[in-house]
């Protein structure tokens, strides 16, 4: 089976899971009847306010769907980082994998509703600077995986050709 379909296929189903029988977070009743019913409505698939820019979703992406756009206006999200650029999602591209999703540190990390999403990224209302305050909520060893993803996408790409 090829990588990336494997990729595809262990997307869904770890999302079958998180929707239908809350596996690891759980997702809100209105948005769970959407998707029951096939009437998941059309949406943003960032959210460019809480959204950080840190590009790890871009690096993550296994099939480079994930194009990063600067912003007209860059936004100081704390002392030391400035947001320049936020994620779009070419569609044509997604294989729907969720790794986007699962891998932004916002949710990842923080454990705050993820700021991106490949169909609809839902209602937010993340208080980014007061999230990134807080201590992460994850083991240190769950952060360096993480952060190695984030931070370097050669290690997707090393990992598919170790396969
Ligand atoms: S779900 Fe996200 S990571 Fe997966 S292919 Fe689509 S854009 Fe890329
Ligand atoms: S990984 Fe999350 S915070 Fe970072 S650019 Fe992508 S959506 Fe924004």
């Amino acid at each position: 089976m090829s990588s990336i379909l494997r990729i595809a296929l262990e997307g869904a189903f770890t999302n079958f899971k998180r929707i239908f029988f809350a596996a690891d977070r759980v997702t809100d009743m209105d948005m769970r009847n959407q998707i029951a019913t096939l009437s998941v409505k059309v949406d943003d698939r960032v959210d460019e306010k809480a959204c950080i820019g840190c590009a790890g979703c871009a690096n993550v992406c296994p099939t480079g769907a994930v194009e990063m756009k600067e912003l007209a206006k860059p936004v100081k999200i704390t002392d030391d980082w400035v947001k320049s650029e936020v994620p779009e999602i070419n569609l044509e591209k997604c294989v729907v994998c969720y790794y986007c999703h699962d891998f932004c540190p916002v949710f990842s990390l923080y454990g705050e509703k993820g700021t991106i999403h490949p169909s609809n990224v839902g209602d937010q209302e993340v208080d980014i600077e007061s999230a990134l305050e807080q201590p992460f909520k994850i083991s240190d060893d769950k952060l360096k995986f993480i952060a190695q993803y984030l931070s370097d996408n050669t290690v997707l790409k090393n990992r598919e050709e170790g396969d």
